[in-house]
């Protein structure tokens, strides 16, 4: 384990950062090691830092970078399902090639490969299948836990452990740091898959087709215009596909029909001003990737980079934001609250804040865990440049949340106060009974934990 200096860590978004003593952990006995060294501002376990507000990092205390700990440990194939243990700090990336040549499927992936599963489970990441397949956590069977005491404990979905592993899936790494995982796997014939595409004219268009239509497919999100006001308001490109068996594919592709195709545009280079989401561009982009869309497409084969990937091809592409980064604002209403959800989308397109990347997707059933983050409903995620008032228009759009019974995503937060959390987070006392049983004195810690009082027993008093 080497110890480092202070450094400065922040989110995906690239803005809130604090000063952390990043170390990097090589073993359980280094992991171990680094939690009984630390201090009293504590350890956060840190994956791959897509998390894109202020979960990994800990100021003034320690964030463990467990992205060494990468080795995929045993698949077992020819069980139902196929499982496989990994080590948390192993990517999505480098399990999928991995695992493609089996024919053997990862059941969640969020928008980016790389995310570590450590962070994959801390966060409860769900993909566009959430409405038939469920959160990352869902298909988790077993986690190894480093624990606030120094010991290391297997847990499970199930018998003695569960309010543990439950209070682990989705609990931002405040439970303990994961040092391995054991998870269920899918099989596929084929790394490519068959997709319809539609353009839709304005958000009840959008929200019709998808409330009527998704049952027929296991994967389902939408673009949507977060510019255009008026008749076209929330007009859309909505992608919905499954995954294509091999007579599906063209000669050429039969041969290897599991090749993993990932293309890399390059690194997007550090020169791009902070206004650079502007009135024009904002408005030039969302036209131009609106009709490029056909208005209605069936059948098209795309592989992964294309269907699930395509910001991976470039690598930074935080960047353009500009020096002062951005914040995504992802937050979920409950489907009987569909006239909430417009009026959020209507604030956001007359806000004056310009998002270009705007994603609406339809949860399905939430999974045990307290803090997961998806309920039945529709989510809607936006990337707003920080600048000045945008505290203020989320702050109005928690509100609208709130009164909707729906939740901000902690993956994506920077922001929240912690009242506003409790009310987003009904469940919230259960974990904090959890975390005080496992880590009463708070050596588990983040910037995250303190702005949001993770730290406070459910009773009310401060620790
Ligand atoms: C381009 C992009 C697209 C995305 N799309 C989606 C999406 O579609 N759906 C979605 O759900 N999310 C999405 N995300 C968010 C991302 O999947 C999550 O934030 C994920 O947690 C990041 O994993 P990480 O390894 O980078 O973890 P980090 O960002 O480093 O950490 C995230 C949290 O996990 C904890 N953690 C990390 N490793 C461990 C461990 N070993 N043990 C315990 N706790 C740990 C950290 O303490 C922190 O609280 C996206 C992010 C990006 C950048």
């Amino acid at each position: 384990m080497i110890p480092q200096p202070l450094v400065e860590l922040h989110g995906w978004g690239r803005a809130s950062g604090t000063m952390s003593h990043l170390t990097q952990i090589d073993s359980v006995a280094d992991a171990i090691s680094a939690l009984r060294k630390s201090d009293h501002r504590g350890v956060v376990p840190r994956g791959l830092g897509r998390s894109y507000g202020d979960a990994a990092q800990n100021a003034g205390g320690t964030a463990l970078d467990l992205t060494k700990m990468n080795r995929i440990l045993s698949l077992d194939a020819s069980s139902e399902p196929a499982t496989v243990t990994v080590q948390a700090g192993v990517s999505l990336d480098h399990l999928m090639r991995s695992l493609l040549p089996f024919g053997l499927w990862v059941p969640v992936l969020p928008g980016t490969r790389q995310v570590t599963v450590g962070g994959a489970i801390a966060a409860d990441v769900h993909g566009k299948n959430h409405h038939i397949e469920g959160s990352f956590g869902n298909h988790v069977r077993a986690l190894d836990l480093l624990m606030a005491d120094g010991e290391v404990r297997t847990i499970t979905p199930d018998g003695d452990t569960k309010t543990l592993f439950w209070a682990t899936i989705g609990g931002m790494g405040l439970t303990g740091a994961i040092l391995e995982a054991t998870m269920a796997l899918q099989r596929t014939e084929t790394a490519y898959f068959l997709v319809d595409t539609d353009r839709t004219a304005d958000i009840d268009d959008l929200m019709e087709r998808m409330s009527q239509g998704d049952e027929n497919y296991t994967y389902s999100v939408a673009w949507f215009d977060a510019v255009t006001k008026g008749r076209h308001m929330g007009r859309a490109v909505l992608t919905r596909g499954n995954k294509a068996a091999v007579p599906d594919l063209p000669v050429k592709l039969k041969r290897d029909p599991l090749k993993f195709v990932a293309p890399s545009l390059g690194t997007l280079p550090e020169i791009f001003p902070n206004r650079m989401i502007n009135k024009a561009t904002a408005k030039a982009f969302s036209t131009a990737w609106y009709f490029k869309a056909p208005k209605h497409r069936a059948g098209e084969l795309q592989n992964i980079t294309q269907f699930f990937h395509p910001l991976d091809m470039v690598a930074e592409w935080n960047r353009v934001y500009g020096p002062n980064g951005f914040l995504q604002y992802q937050f979920v209403v409950p489907f009987e609250e569909d006239e909430a959800f417009r009026r959020c989308l209507e604030m956001i397109v007359n806000s004056g804040h310009l998002s270009c990347l705007n994603v609406l997707k339809r949860f399905g059933p939430s999974n045990p865990s307290p803090l997961s983050f998806p309920i039945p409903g529709w989510t809607l995620t936006v990337d707003l440049p920080i600048e000045q008032g945008l505290d203020k228009f989320c702050d109005a759009l928690d509100t609208e949340v709130v009164g909707a019974g729906g939740r901000v995503y902690l993956a994506k937060d920077s922001r929240l106060s912690a009242a506003t959390f409790r009310k987003m987070y009904p469940r919230l006392d259960e974990f904090l009974e959890v975390r005080r049983e496992v880590d009463p004195t708070g050596i588990f810690n983040s910037d995250l934990a303190r702005r949001l009082q993770l730290n406070t027993p459910a009773t009310g008093g401060a620790a």
